[in-house]
This record gives structure tokens, C-alpha cells and sequence, in this order.
């Protein structure tokens, strides 16, 4: 452990926490599948959602305590109005292991305009979500028929000079198996690292099915038919299990969150939009940040809160066992 860090960071299984996602929102442009419902989504009030000054001193006290990765999610983060003055100012805290590392997961439609913006800001690297690489099918799949534009906000966030550019796709049966190659050659011709991810039951519709999940090790099988892989040594505290394709430098990585849980080296803290802090995606309690930094309470007692918080981690999510129940929040509502 790096004793420079509070030790209200490390849980008790010793895990060190140096990762704090923060949703920016919970609202979002697109109504993916595995995540949102097509309408009649149970929007969070706007006075419970934490104002930029609010999200920023809790982040600074996380950072002051040794948090020194901040990924900034959603909904969808760039809905946000004020989304590249956010990145300015996180990207100007500072703690004991110096400024955090500030990143983005984006669904990618407002990249055209934002991302020299988000660079100059202090945004290091994006990770885009796209599923498929068929206009029909992103449209079904999101609801909305906007593949021309999240791949030109691809494009902007690596002209801008953002990098790495990670891919994200869910894989899921029936729905976009068939494009597990297609989508990692398109990755390998522009340099950029696609990753895979098996489907969690975080859909606000409760319909997840084990039996329709892809796993990591259907999807390895399916690249090795096209590529030679080598496995990438200790991934650390990451979800992603990497392998240099051909020899490298092109990787490909999957996040086999269900099958082969990564929980034993979780560094991860996520706080919602409306300011409640969690130990873990599938956390069914929370701590109320928000009531914090609306009374009079220091950060004495808000690094306290965060402490508290994390003692309650558990040591994993079991969605494979039969008494696991899923969080109350959508994905969208956690922050991915
Ligand atoms: N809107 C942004 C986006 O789509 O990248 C950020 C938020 S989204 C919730 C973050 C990530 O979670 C995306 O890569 C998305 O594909 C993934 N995700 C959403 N629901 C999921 C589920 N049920 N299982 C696995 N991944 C999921
Ligand atoms: Fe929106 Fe991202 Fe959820 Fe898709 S995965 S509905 S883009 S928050």
C-alpha cells in the first residue's frame, strides 16, 4: 500500500481505492437496450443533483485523501452544460499522489464539439461506446439513429490528441455476436483498443438472462479464429483482461465482470449525480454525500463519510448467487 494515501481508503479486505467515477448526470441521448428503458424513465429530481461546486469539493476531498483516477460517466457525462469547466477544475486538484488523471466514458454524440475542448481542459483519454457498426442495428439497439454521429465523435476525440481511444461494446446474443471481429478490425485499422464487456443486469428493466449473456470466453474464442493472442501480464487493479493481437501493438481486451469477477482487486468508488456515494456497481446501500455538503459538515467529516463508505464494501457482487438482487438504480442512474 502506498502510505501516502488515508487510510479510510482501504477497505476491509485491503483493498486500496484510487478511482472515483462520478455520474454527471443521469440523463442521457440515447436509450440503450441493457440500460434504459425506451420511455418513462424515473428521471432524478434536479434539486438533488449536485451543482458543479458541490461534485468538486467532494472530489477534492477524495483526491486529498488519495484518490488519483477520475472518471467522469453517466447517463450521458457530456449532456452536462458545463462539462469542460467540470474537467478544468478536477483536472487542477491536487493530493498526495499529485493531480488525478481525468477520463470519460461517452456514448460520443457531443465529441464534435467538445473534444478539443475537453482536451485543452485536461482530458487525457475516452472511452466511446459503440455496439455496432450497422446503422439498423445501432438504431434498434439505441433507440435512436445516430451511428454517423458517434463514429464522428470518435474521429473528433482522436484528432483532438486524446489517447488512448478504448471502445466499449456490450456483447450481447443474437444481437451483435456476429460483429465481435468486425468491430476489433475497426479498432486495429485506427489504433484504437476495443473492449469487450458481458452484460451485468443493471437494465432499468430488469430483464437480464444469464443464458443470453455472451461470455469473455465465447468472445476470445471467436478472435482467436482471426488473430493470434498473447495474454498481457498482471492487469492490476483493471476490469479488463488484455491481449496483444498479432504480436501487438493493437490490443484487444475483455471485461468478464460476470464470469470471472475482478472484485478481489476493486480500486473503485463511484458517486451518483445526486451525491450518494458507492462502494460497488451492485451496492444496495449508499451514503448521503449530498446532505453533507448542504449542511455545515467539514471535509474533516466529509473524508469521514467516504471512509464509512467504504468499509461497507462488500467482497464481491455474486450476481451468480441465487440470493443476489439487483441495485435499485438503472446503470444509468449509478454511472457505468
Ligand atoms: N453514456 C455513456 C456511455 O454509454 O458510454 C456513459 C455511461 S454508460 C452507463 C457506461 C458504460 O456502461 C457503457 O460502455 C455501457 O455500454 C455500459 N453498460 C451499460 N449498461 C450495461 C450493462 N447492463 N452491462 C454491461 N455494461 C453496461
Ligand atoms: Fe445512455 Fe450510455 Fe446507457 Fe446507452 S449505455 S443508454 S449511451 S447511459
Amino acid at each position: 500500500m502506498n502510505d501516502k494515501r488515508h487510510p479510510g481508503l482501504t477497505d476491509r479486505f485491503g483493498r486500496v481505492h484510487r478511482d472515483l467515477r462520478i455520474s454527471l448526470t443521469d440523463r442521457c441521448s440515447l436509450r440503450c437496450t441493457y440500460c434504459m428503458p425506451a420511455d418513462g424513465v424515473p428521471w432524478l429530481a434536479r434539486e438533488t443533483m449536485l451543482s458543479t461546486d458541490e461534485l468538486v469539493r467532494i472530489a477534492r476531498v477524495a483526491v486529498e485523501m488519495g484518490i488519483d483516477e477520475i472518471r467522469l460517466t453517466g447517463g450521458e457525462p457530456l449532456l452536462r452544460p458545463d462539462v469542460v469547466d467540470v474537467v478544468d477544475r478536477l483536472a487542477h486538484l491536487s493530493g498526495p499522489l499529485g493531480r488525478p488523471e481525468i477520463s470519460l466514458t461517452t456514448n460520443g454524440l457531443r465529441l464534435p464539439s467538445l473534444a478539443d475542448a475537453l482536451h485543452d481542459a485536461g482530458l487525457t483519454r475516452v472511452n466511446v461506446s459503440l455496439d455496432t457498426l450497422r446503422r439498423d442495428r445501432f438504431h434498434e439497439l439505441t433507440r435512436r439513429d445516430k451511428l454517423t454521429e458517434t463514429l464522428a465523435g470518435i474521429e473528433a476525440a482522436h484528432a483532438s490528441g486524446m489517447k488512448p481511444i478504448k471502445i466499449n461494446a456490450v456483447a450481447m446474443r443474437g444481437v451483435n455476436d456476429d460483429e465481435i471481429v468486425d468491430l476489433t478490425r475497426f479498432c486495429v485499422e485506427r489504433g484504437y483498443q476495443m473492449r469487450f464487456i458481458e452484460q451485468m443486469p443493471l437494465d432499468a428493466g430488469h430483464t437480464w438472462d444469464r443464458q443470453q449473456m455472451v461470455t469473455g470466453e465465447e468472445i476470445l474464442a471467436q478472435l482467436t479464429e482471426h488473430w493470434t493472442l498473447t495474454e498481457r501480464g498482471d492487469r492490476g487493479a483493471a476490469p479488463a483482461q488484455v491481449w496483444d493481437i498479432d504480436g501487438g501493438p493493437a490490443s484487444v481486451g475483455v471485461i468478464a465482470s460476470v464470469t470471472a469477477p475482478f472484485c478481489g482487486t476493486c480500486d473503485r468508488v463511484r458517486l451518483t449525480a445526486d451525491g450518494q456515494l458507492r462502494a460497488c456497481l451492485f451496492a444496495r446501500k449508499e451514503s448521503d454525500l449530498r446532505a453533507l455538503v448542504r449542511s455545515d459538515a467539514t471535509d474533516e467529516d466529509l473524508a469521514a463519510a467516504i471512509a464509512a463508505c467504504l468499509q461497507l464494501k462488500q467482497p464481491g457482487h455474486d450476481i451468480d448467487d441465487p440470493g443476489f438482487l439487483q441495485p435499485d438504480r438503472p446503470m444509468s442512474a449509478i454511472g457505468g
